[in-house]
């Protein structure tokens, strides 16, 4: 058994392990980076990447299919799913070498093997045992199910989701949350008849309601089904389909049944509780500072309760490494940290929705507009309904920006820059928003909630 010596030992090579490793290894430190499968973790390999890939291709059958109402010609012959999927993994491969290739041009020593906690900052893989000044645990996330639920055969989660090589007829998605959205809106654009169950009163129920309301008219139009309010009881599976029942005795038939409800943190079987750290509910507990409650051993990314989004792991990541360092940074807000549902339409949000800014701040002391893309030439150009809603605290700043709409995912740097920054409207109001771009949606937003409406009724 050999004994290694680092200033910083980090377990889990995904989006909070590895942000904590290269920005530990900028600030000098020495870092060992312990990894059982591949560096990137879910976001690269079975997250974030693969499915916008998917979600890319959907759009290109959606716009073969409509070329005709721009004047082109064209016809969609079909979706072949294993070059989709070759698409796909082109782009995996192709990050995962950089990032392998970005950790290996930096002082980190990357162990391969499982990872346990066998003293409070000392963890052993294959018998040699890593020992840090400080521990960073970053052990992610699983598929979760329901009690009595089993995965198998035609009832997958998104994992055995992204290996299809076939575009299923019908499926069943039991879950109206991010992963469920978006891969229902891949399977529509492939062609698949969709029902999406939830249990929730509505679609994507984290969102504003306005939101989640112009989600349902969307995906109604699609012809993507779904039933909300209501609880699933059981499935039966045959040679060729899947039969899910619900609580109320009805039933619905499908090829499969993707499980989409929730990602559980994987934190059990590595020691950690054995080793001080206090779990809750399978979390790892930690004060603001990310600190669990062993000095010196810190935790990032999913396994830490809140938003499960990579970008807030990757921060978290680069707070501990400054943390870990003396820097001292500022605590990470989780109420500023941006989310992007991708699918057909997308949805962005930043900061408080409607109902909490009014339960927060009383609903006289706020004030709420909504610009219909509509106005909006760009939108107008690509087809796309939606609206830009701003919540602002009467006199004081946007505390709130909720957008659905095409595209609109790539607005969120903006919107996430003034609620961070606690612009006014005002300010936002004097800032020049180019023409055409959907962009000039969150301009006419803040023109209208500052007095001055442009293309717009307020
Ligand atoms: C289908 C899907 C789509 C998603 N889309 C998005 C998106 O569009 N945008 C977004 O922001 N987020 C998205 N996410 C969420 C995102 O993937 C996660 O929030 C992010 O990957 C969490 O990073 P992490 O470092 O906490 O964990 P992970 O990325 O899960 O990494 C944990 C790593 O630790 C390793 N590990 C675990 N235990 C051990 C051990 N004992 N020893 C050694 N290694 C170990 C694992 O192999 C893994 O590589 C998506 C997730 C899914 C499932």
């Amino acid at each position: 058994m050999a004994e290694h010596n680092f200033d910083v030992v980090i377990l889990g090579g995904g989006s909070g392990g590895y942000a904590a490793a290269l920005r530990s290894a900028q600030l000098g430190l020495s870092v060992a980076l312990i990894e059982r499968d591949k560096l990137g973790g879910t976001c690269l390999h079975r997250g974030c990447i693969p499915t916008k890939a998917l979600l890319h291709s959907a759009e290109v059958a959606d716009v073969t299919r409509e070329a005709a109402s721009v004047g082109i010609n064209a016809t969609l012959q079909g979706v072949d799913m294993p070059a989709v999927n070759r698409y796909r993994d082109g782009i995996v491969d192709r990050l995962f070498k950089g990032l392998t290739g970005l950790v290996a041009s930096k002082p980190i020593t990357v162990v391969s093997g499982e990872g346990r906690l066998v003293g409070q900052k000392s963890i052993s893989v294959n018998g040699d045992v890593y020992t840090g000044k400080n521990l960073v645990l970053a052990t992610g996330s699983y598929s979760k199910t329901l009690p009595g639920l089993e995965i198998a055969g035609r009832v997958i989660t998104s994992e055995q989701a992204l290996q299809l090589d076939f575009v299923p007829s019908k499926v069943i998605v039991l879950g109206g949350g991010v992963i469920g959205v978006e891969f229902a809106s891949i399977w529509k654009s492939f062609g698949t008849d969709v029902t999406i169950i939830e249990g929730l009163p509505t679609l994507v129920p984290n969102e504003d309601a306005s939101v989640s309301k112009a989600m349902e008219r969307a995906y109604r139009k699609r012809g993507i089904n779904f039933k909300t309010g209501v609880r699933f009881q059981g499935v039966q599976q045959s040679a060729t389909g899947v039969v899910v029942t619900l609580e109320n005795g009805e039933t619905f038939d499908g090829e499969l049944l993707l499980v989409a409800v929730g990602r559980g943190p994987n934190t059990a079987g590595f020691g950690y509780e054995e080793n001080g750290i206090t779990i809750d509910r399978g979390y790892v507990i930690t004060n603001d500072r990310l600190q669990t409650s062993v000095p010196g051993v810190y935790a990032a990314g999913d396994i830490v309760p809140g938003l499960q989004l990579a970008h807030r792991g990757f921060q978290q990541g680069i707070f501990i490494a400054e943390e870990i360092a003396g820097l001292k940074p500022a605590t990470i807000d989780e109420l500023g940290i941006p989310k992007v549902t991708y699918s057909e339409p997308e949805i962005a949000s930043v900061g408080l929705t409607e109902a909490k800014a009014a339960e927060i701040h009383g609903q006289e002391n706020i004030s709420v507009y909504e610009y219909n893309l509509g106005g909006n030439g760009k939108s107008q150009i690509l087809g796309t309904t939606g609206f830009v809603k701003l919540i602002r605290k009467n006199n004081g700043p946007v505390i709130g920006i909720h957008m659905i709409g095409s595209r609109v995912g790539e607005q969120i740097g903006e919107a996430q820059l003034i609620v961070n920054w606690e612009a006014f409207p005002e300010e936002v109001a004097s800032l020049v928003h180019a023409h055409p771009t959907q962009n000039e949606a969150l301009g006419e937003a803040h023109l209208a909630l500052a007095g001055k409406p442009l293309h717009a009724h307020a």
